[in-house]
């Protein structure tokens, strides 16, 4: 380990500085001699660990240095002014500035909290090489964090989420930023980690195969071309890939696992390469990204698109310029790397960094309350969040383009069902608004709301609003169904003459029932299953009979005196909903729909579905949710009542002609009647039962063919 480094120190740093640098290295190791971190390992490990992390980044020789010192004033009886004879004012000032950082701990109250980003900011704005060092440092204490305790990984986990991992983001230190985070998920939320990990790692061999396939290929690609560069495959954070999942994507839509980067000479190489990609494979519409013409707020350039491969499925590729490469790895530490080389336009982007920190100081002078800067600061910090004010002055934080349906379920799952209306600023406003911040947003609540809208599933921004909202409709709709499922099973049980309760009063089915749903199980499962159209009455009654059979009782139970004598629906309804024949329907009065008639479905809370002709007004301005897929079934034998208006010529006679017709049919007239109309004329209205519309188209023809009838048509 230690030889490793010197072996890098003396490759890249010239001669001399690599001599002053070898100096503090040994200076470091005797002072820190005899003492052990919590591994058992010597102590002298971990200076030299975070030390290399920066000679990796390519750092000046005093950033070096100071990695190598950073913990002697603290934990050794050396001075400041020792190491100052011994190297120079700005190593001190670099390792002074780490061992500030050092004592803060981000935790507890908000004032404190609020200082403490103070401290570092200050620090931050003396030399920015301070926060690199620092993070460099915490790199290495989170890779080794095993060997704390729970409760301490837990805490410097929250730690390191909270404040580094948005601090390196922000100083577009990519790399860092994603071990950090990878890290600090596996202490915190072990469980979501491991599983992912599993997930991630159970088709590895496949993934591997299929990268170098097109790494091979872009190759052969770049070398056709005569373009110089480098190709890899690299797998994603585990914690960028669980953020998207939070936000509510499944694994599978999750496209870039693994990307794929090239890495090319010049800007134009860029835009060449890309065009040559997406000839091999098609791009996924609207996947593709300009970071270059576009950058990142935090610098980072790139080309990104998405291409389906050979296999079908869809990868991600990045390509960049190695400056843009170097920027979104390492970014601001990537300045040092530049500083004497070939390329100046970093310090614009120094520049830029610098003047981040350099604006929130300035804010901070004029924010006398902790928590309005530590809110300040967050904003900037995490660019990608809103955060916003309730009444009470609680701060709330919400992903950028979340909604004030997305803050009252943030609150509580009851302000969301309940929710009517959204205030922000003291002003009503529509509900899908997406929220600013800093806005004070007050959520309107009544009793009397009917739950939430299917609607708001369109534009909430998080995944726990989606959640709850859909949450509240299964259960709503579950309670429909169960109670539609009992009336179901009820109405199916009488018509076979059976006693539902003394049916279901029965040890057999009750061992039957255990089986399929556990000991727990409730009868209101099968209920629910009934309503929701997943299992016929008919087949659970046959069940329930057979159980009962099984029992060894003479006979089920029948009750007497139940008849049913009505003609209609000896076999089911005559109405398929959704296919199924199971539903408790009616047929509405308002337009009386016969078979034959194009018809649809109204979910009625709590009386079944009602069936309408698709014309009658009525379904005209009914919300979209309630209406049902509606046909008649084919194998039906159920009648239908049809009324007819007959308008005829006012004599005694009439009446009886038509009558006659109708008995010469066979058919029981349901209800007639006959009013005196003007002059001479009548109107006859006739209520029948009839089976389907071919039916009532024949009888209507004929009704018009007798002598005296004007016209005949339905009502
Ligand atoms: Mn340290």
């Amino acid at each position: 380990m230690q030889e490793k480094v010197l072996i890098k120190l003396k490759n890249q740093y010239p001669t001399e500085q690599y001599e002053k640098i070898l100096q503090a290295y040994e200076f470091a190791k005797k002072a820190h001699e005899g003492q052990k971190r919590q591994s058992g390992e010597d102590y002298f490990v971990h200076p030299c660990a975070v030390s290399e992390i920066l000679i990796d980044m390519g750092l000046d020789s005093e950033t070096v240095m100071a990695a190598f010192l950073h913990d002697v004033i603290e934990d050794t009886p050396h001075t400041s002014e020792e190491l100052n004879e011994l190297f120079g004012k700005s190593v001190v000032m670099l390792v002074n500035g780490v061992t500030k950082l050092n004592k803060l701990q981000f935790k507890s109250s908000v004032d404190e909290q609020a200082e403490n980003l103070r401290k570092m900011l200050f620090a931050m704005s003396d030399d920015i090489r301070v926060i690199i060092i620092k993070l460099a440092d915490r790199l290495h204490n989170m890779r080794t964090l095993l060997f704390k305790s729970a409760d301490r990984q837990k805490e410097i986990s929250r730690e390191t989420l909270d404040i580094y991992a948005p601090i390196a983001e922000r100083l577009g230190m990519g790399t860092i930023k994603g071990e950090l985070e990878d890290l600090a998920m596996r202490y915190l939320n072990p469980d979501d980690y491991y599983a992912l990990v599993q997930k991630i790692s159970s088709k590895k061999v496949e993934r591997q195969e299929f990268v170098q396939n097109v790494v091979k290929d872009i190759k052969a690609k770049l070398a056709e071309m005569k373009i110089d560069g480098e190709v890899n495959g690299r797998p994603k954070h585990f914690y960028s890939i669980y953020k998207k999942m939070q936000s509510g994507k499944e694994f599978e839509q999750i496209y870039d696992l693994i990307a794929v980067r090239i890495i090319v000479d010049t800007i134009k190489d860029c835009y060449a390469v890309l065009g040559a990609i997406h000839t091999m494979w098609k791009p996924l519409p609207g996947r593709f990204k300009d970071y270059i013409a576009m950058p990142k707020t935090n610098n980072y350039q790139s080309l990104h698109t998405t291409v389906i491969s050979q296999y079908g499925s869809p990868f991600e590729i990045q390509i960049r310029t190695h400056e843009m490469h170097d920027i979104a790895e390492f970014g601001i530490a990537a300045h040092w790397k530049y500083k004497e080389g070939r390329l100046t336009s970093d310090q614009s982007i120094m520049d830029n960094r610098m003047q981040w920190i350099r604006s929130i100081m300035e804010v901070q002078k004029d924010l006398r309350d902790n928590a309005e800067f530590l809110q300040s600061l967050k904003v900037d910090l995490y660019p990608d969040e809103v955060f916003v004010i309730t009444p009470k002055g609680k701060v709330v934080s919400l992903p950028k383009g979340a909604t004030g349906i997305d803050f009252a379920y943030a609150v509580h799952t009851e302000v969301g069902n309940k929710c009517v209306g959204i205030k922000v600023d003291g002003k009503i406003v529509p509900i899908n608004t997406r929220l600013t911040n800093n806005s004070l947003v007050e959520v309107i609540t009544s009793n009397a709301s009917k739950g939430p809208s299917r609607d708001w599933l369109k534009f909430v921004a998080t995944a726990s609003a989606r959640n709850k909202i859909r949450a509240y409709f299964k259960r709503e709709m579950r309670e429909e169904n169960i109670k539609r499922g009992r009336e179901m099973l009820e109405r199916e049980a009488k018509h076979r003459n059976y006693n539902l309760s003394a049916l279901l009063n029965n040890e057999e089915w009750l061992k039957y029932f255990k089986n399929r749903y556990g000991a727990n199980g409730n009868m209101d499962d099968i209920y629910a299953e009934i309503g929701y159209g997943n299992l016929t009455t008919n087949k659970v009654i046959l069940k329930l009979i057979d159980c009962f059979k099984k029992s060894g009782a003479e006979m089920p139970p029948i009750i007497s005196g139940v008849k049913s004598n009505k003609p209609t629906s000896k076999k089911g309804t005559g109405v398929l909903i959704r296919g199924y024949d199971d539903f408790l329907i009616r047929l509405a009065h308002c337009c009386n729909p016969v078979p034959g008639d194009k018809i649809v479905g109204y979910i009625s809370r709590g009386r079944g579905v009602s069936i309408h002709r698709a014309d009658c007004p009525n379904m005209k301005h009914i919300e979209d949710e309630r209406i049902i897929e509606a046909n008649w079934s084919s194998n039906m034998s159920s009648q239908f009542t049809a009324n007819l208006e007959v308008n005829c010529i006012n004599k005694s006679k009439l009446l009886v002609d038509v009558t006659t017709f109708f008995a010469n049919r066979k058919q029981t007239l349901n209800a007639v009647n006959m009013r005196a109309g003007d002059d001479l004329n009548a109107i006859i209205t006739i209520s029948v039962d009839i089976t389907n519309i071919q039916e009532l188209d024949d009888m209507i023809n004929k009704l018009r063919g007798i002598e005296g009838v004007f016209d005949v048509h339905r009502i």
